[in-house]
C-alpha cells in the first residue's frame, strides 16, 4: 500500500469487525478530522475530536 491510510485496530461501530481504515484530514476551516471507512460493511463516518459525525454532517461543516 502506498497511501497514508492506517489501520488503527478500530472496531467498526456497524459490524464490529476490525477492518477500519482511518485517514486524517484537515478541513478548509483547519478543523482536524479523521475519515473512517470499514472494509467489511463499507460503513463510513468521520471522527472529529472523538465525536462521530455522519458523512452528511461533515458536508454541512465543509459547506460553510
Ligand atoms: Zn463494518
Amino acid at each position: 500500500m502506498t497511501s497514508n491510510a492506517s489501520n488503527s485496530g478500530l472496531s467498526c461501530t456497524s459490524c464490529g469487525q476490525n477492518s477500519v481504515i482511518e485517514i486524517a484530514m484537515t478541513l478548509p476551516d483547519d478543523t482536524e478530522v479523521v475519515f473512517c471507512s470499514c472494509h467489511v460493511c463499507e460503513a463510513r463516518w468521520w471522527d472529529k475530536e472523538g465525536e462521530r459525525i455522519d458523512v452528511d454532517g461533515i458536508i454541512d461543516i465543509v459547506g460553510n
